[in-house]
């Protein structure tokens, strides 16, 4: 049965981006017996080494074991943030101010590493440096914010501002929010025809690409390693491991440090062009102060919103998740309590226990992973960092995230119990204002 809320040709589990990016069905190639580097996955992460390692003469052959790029890098929102999931304060609290500094500018890093990419590499992503509002959810968060944003202006160098609450409409057509932050220099982009055309590049760079091909088997051999996927067998000096929110039982000690967490996102039906830009004045990507945050933006040509959030404890279908979407909307925007939803889709998000990104070299293979939602940027950015450490460029590979410890809990195992709980507590303080 149809709901009112949907449009009659609603599509679900299928993201707005593969609009303009359809999945491509890629014929797979033979397989060479030995080959530099094979990487597992197709998202930023797996492609971004890819064309760092194809630039340096290696070569790559990647594994998917759905299409391309069947993770959160076509499902995402898009956001170019350059901020971590953790506030300046919450950091200085854990590493000291001089290392929390230097933890949050590798944001900026990779905000201005993947700018370069797309200029360099001539990718077609509806790139837009339209910066980014974070809405105040409560009062005292107005204070929090502007005091992240400190090290911005004075140690980073870069402009940002706060905005009081009555002013807002000049950034968000809203009056839920006590105010908020503004970071002139975030981005917005197509998160499908980013990862396409990185896609495009990988293979016209000479890159092999294997889809519905799982990897199944890693073993070490000698100086390197034999992976066995479904599409056949092949020998490999190095393995980069570029799965996050899907990492599987095929790589038990990764599968135990991220705890894939579903975040829901819909699209609505097309809105008159006065209604974008009361809603958008300045096409900023928003998001806000919530523990259960919302995220939205005007689509690339600015026709339609795109809402992302967590609407249930548990996982759930995207036909149950999108009224809930919807009514999350309309509690910021109410005058779109009529609009249809057009689009409906999910993906897992990989959380770190402590909510930081991880890069490094594990059992002999590299990874990076566990970006906890915010990996647009960080991901291809990581990416880049782990295939510098293959060339054996130390020196360029280092980042600020090397030596963070990449934590497990006890008992845990890659099936996260404990997160209906988590969600519902979290919820429960947004909803009371804590
Ligand atoms: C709904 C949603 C919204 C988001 N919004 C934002 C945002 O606005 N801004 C932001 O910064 N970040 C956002 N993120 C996070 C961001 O999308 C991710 O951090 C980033 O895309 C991770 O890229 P990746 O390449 O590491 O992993 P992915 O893109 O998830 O790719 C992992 C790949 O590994 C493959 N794989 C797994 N196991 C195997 C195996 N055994 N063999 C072969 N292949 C395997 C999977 O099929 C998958 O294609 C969002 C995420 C989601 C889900």
């Amino acid at each position: 049965m149809t709901h009112p809320l949907f449009t009659p040709d609603m599509k679900v589990d299928h993201p707005y981006w593969w609009e303009g990016a359809p999945r491509p069905d890629l014929p797979v190639p033979d397989l060479p017996k030995t080959v530099d580097v094979v990487i597992v996955g197709s998202g930023y992460t797996g492609l971004s080494a890819a064309i760092t390692l194809l630039n340096e003469g290696r070569d790559v052959v990647i594994f998917d074991a759905e299409h391309a790029g069947w993770g959160c890098s076509t499902r995402n929102g898009g956001q170019i943030g350059t901020k971590l999931r953790r506030g300046l304060t919450d950091l200085a609290s854990s590493y000291g101010r001089a290392k929390a500094i230097g933890l949050i500018r590798e944001t900026v890093h990779a905000r201005d590493f993947i700018a370069g990419m797309i200029e360099e590499e001539g990718l077609d992503c509806d790139f837009e440096v339209a910066g980014r509002f974070t809405g105040a959810h409560k009062a005292a968060d107005y204070e929090t914010l502007a005091k992240d944003i400190e090290p911005y202006n004075k140690e980073l160098g870069i402009e940002c501002h706060m905005v009081p609450r009555a002013e807002q409409h000049s950034e968000i057509g809203s009056d839920t929010y006590h105010g908020g932050q503004v970071m002139p220099h975030n981005a917005t982009l197509d998160p499908g025809k980013f990862q396409s055309e990185m896609l495009r590049v990988v293979l016209a760079k000479g890159g092999k690409i294997a889809i519905h091909s799982p990897v199944i088997k890693i073993e070490r051999d000698g100086d390197g390693f034999e992976v066995t996927s479904t599409a056949g067998r092949v020998r490999a000096r190095d393995v980069i491991v570029a799965t996050n929110g899907y990492t599987g039982p095929m790589f038990p000690e990764f599968r135990r440090r991220v705890v894939p967490v579903g975040s829901y996102v819909i699209a609505t039906e097309p809105l008159p062009k006065e209604t974008m830009t009361r809603l958008f004045p300045k096409k900023r990507a928003t998001s806000d102060t919530r523990h259960v945050v919302h995220y939205f933006r005007a689509s690339p040509d600015n026709t339609r919103v795109v809402w992302g959030g967590r609407v249930a404890a548990k996982e759930t279908d995207c036909r149950s998740s999108a009224p809930k979407l919807h009514a999350a909307m309309c509690h910021i925007f109410p005058d779109l309590k009529d609009v249809r939803i057009s689009h409906s889709w999910m993906g897992f998000v990989a959380f770190s226990f402590d909510h930081m990104p991880h890069i490094g070299v594990r059992d002999g293979m590299h990874y990076a992973m566990g970006y906890s939602g915010s990996g647009a940027a960080m991901a291809p950015y990581l990416g880049h960092k782990t295939a510098l450490r293959v060339l054996g460029k130390e020196s360029d590979a280092r980042t600020a995230f090397d030596d963070v410890p990449f934590q497990t809990r006890p008992f845990y195992s890659g099936s996260p119990w404990f997160l209906g709980g988590a969600v519902l507590w979290y919820q429960f303080l947004d909803r009371v204002g804590r």
